[in-house]
């Protein structure tokens, strides 16, 4: 680990965080992500560059517009705060490497389509779609951690298992549960992190869910978007199941 290095991964993530709140108020309503020039969606004022600084302006402003006071919701806050702290464990995780520029990538879209998923309850296809051949790429590039065999298996099974999830549950209770959305991204996950990577990211995705939307009070009967567990469960394996996996495969190796 490198101070300064950390340091700039943290602006970066700064910046990028700021970008990304753009992306997911912008993207669900097809509107331009390329000019950036941020207004109040209240009183549609632009806002000045003094009151655009991530997390700080937030607090500064305690959450309101400067021009009318109208709340700004939390998510802006949240997204200016855990994007650099991932850009940083993702850092502190593989190093000055090319595996930390393509989790990078990974993490930027994952941000993106949690909040995206959270709100609208959609997963804009210019999101997964695009995900999934940078992950069947990336898995080309010598000494990758997935190699492209693992990539493709990994997309492809979560695309089977969730497409026959989806149309059993349908014949089952005549209700949609999991969405073209979730099935394109489970598919750009497993290109990504490689079949293994995928088998844990259903576990622990459907874990989360199971746990999680109990504890916010989530009405059993209603629908809920299973994309930001999705998110959880991959993320998770790449800071963590990933060094358990490789753990377990290296004990085994001796047998
Ligand atoms: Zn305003």
């Amino acid at each position: 680990m490198n101070l300064i290095i950390s340091f700039f991964v943290v602006v970066f993530g700064l910046a990028f965080g700021s970008f990304f709140n753009v992306c997911i108020y912008r993207l669900p309503k097809k509107e331009s992500i390329v000019f950036p020039n941020s207004h109040c969606p209240s009183c549609n004022r632009k806002i000045k560059t003094i009151h655009n600084i991530p997390i700080f302006s937030y607090i500064w402003l305690k959450g309101q517009c400067s021009y009318c006071g109208t709340k700004i919701h939390w998510h802006y806050f949240l997204v200016e705060l855990i994007t650099p702290l991932l850009f940083l464990l993702f850092y502190l995780q593989f190093g000055w490497s090319w595996l930390f520029l393509k989790y990078l990538i990974f993490v930027s879209f994952a941000i993106i389509i949690f909040f995206i998923d959270t709100f609208s309850k959609i997963i804009p296809d210019v999101l997964s779609l695009p995900l999934i051949f940078l992950g069947i790429t990336l898995s080309f590039i010598p000494d990758s951690d997935v190699s492209w065999l693992s990539s493709l298996l990994g997309a492809f099974f979560g695309f089977i298992v969730f497409l026959i999830t989806a149309y059993l549950f349908q014949i089952a209770t005549h209700k949609e549960s999991l969405g073209g959305g979730d099935i394109k991204l489970i598919a750009a996950v497993g290109s990504f992190i490689g079949i293994l990577g995928t088998i844990f990211t259903v576990i622990f995705g459907s874990l989360f869910a199971l746990i999680l939307l109990p504890a916010i009070g989530h009405d059993r009967r209603k629908e809920f978007p299973f994309g930001p567990f999705l998110v959880m469960g991959a993320l998770s394996y790449i800071l963590f199941g990933h060094s358990i996996f490789q753990y377990y495969i290296n004990y085994f190796s001796y047998f």
